[in-house]
């Protein structure tokens, strides 16, 4: 029988609503789910339905408005932002639509920014030792010094990939990591989160179109206007 997989995140009647002006905008209206380690999750539903906004609040990039988010057994729903910054960046690795890299600065500089808020920091050489790997596991070996201005989009969101992973963290969040790549960079990309999720075991959440999302996701959940509509639990997840 196979082991019951760890939940890493669980949300209980997740909430977010935004005001614009004196109107109240509910985006997110009670989100409960159960993220399990070592799972590649496709998010997916249509735009405007608050993909975006729950990955962000997953990534401790925003703050729910009600509900609670326990990330290893722990209400972290209401902790400070210091205590948010100190455990994303202990914990989560984030990739976005549009890179966010810095322009004119190497692949290499990039990878090292997050490095620069870390705790428990190594040595310059060792730093850097590490970042050239990751940007060789990502297949960029030959383009460290190059600025992602020189580069392809697939070659940007490799350095983002790289980036994201520097600080070692448990769990990845993408939100439409192949949304400005062709189909085929996009295969690409999504092959890297396969490999990341099975051979280094690092759970993985990611916003997708891709009609391919059943060929490397282990499950799929689907949000609509604020909720989860579905979601099947794909038995690979347990393996
Ligand atoms: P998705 O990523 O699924 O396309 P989003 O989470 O980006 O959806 O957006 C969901 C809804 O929340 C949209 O109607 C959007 O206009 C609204 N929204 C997102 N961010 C904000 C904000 N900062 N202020 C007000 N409304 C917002
Ligand atoms: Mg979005």
């Amino acid at each position: 029988m196979p082991a019951t997989p760890n939940t890493l995140i669980e949300l209980r009647g997740l909430r977010k609503t935004y005001r614009l002006g004196d109107v109240d905008v509910p985006v997110l209206k009670g989100i409960s789910m159960t993220i399990h380690e070592g799972t590649l999750m496709a998010l997916m539903g249509p735009s405007g339905g608050g993909k975006s906004t729950l990955m962000n609040i997953l990534g401790f990039l925003d703050v729910p408005t009600g509900g609670q988010y326990l990330l290893d057994g722990r209400d972290v729903t209401t902790l400070s932002a210091n205590a948010r910054a100190d455990l994303r960046n202990a914990r989560i690795g984030f990739v976005f639509q549009n890179f966010n890299l810095l322009a004119r600065t190497s692949a290499l500089k990039n990878v090292l920014m997050p490095l620069e808020y870390a705790r428990n920091r190594k040595s310059a050489k060792e730093e850097r030792a590490w970042a050239e790997s990751l940007l060789e596991r990502v297949g960029l070996a030959d383009r460290m010094e190059h600025q992602p201005s020189q580069m392809s989009g697939g070659q940007q969101q490799r350095v983002a990939i790289a980036r994201a992973l520097v600080n070692r963290p448990k769990i990845l969040f993408a939100d439409e990591p192949t949304g400005n790549l062709d189909s085929k960079t996009s295969e690409e990309v999504l092959r890297m989160f396969q490999e990341l999720n099975e051979q280094e075991g690092i759970t993985i959440v990611l916003v997708t179109h891709s009609p391919e999302v059943g060929a490397f996701a282990k499950e799929a959940c689907h949000i609509k206007d604020g909720l989860v509509v579905g979601g099947a639990y794909d038995e690979r997840a347990l393996s």
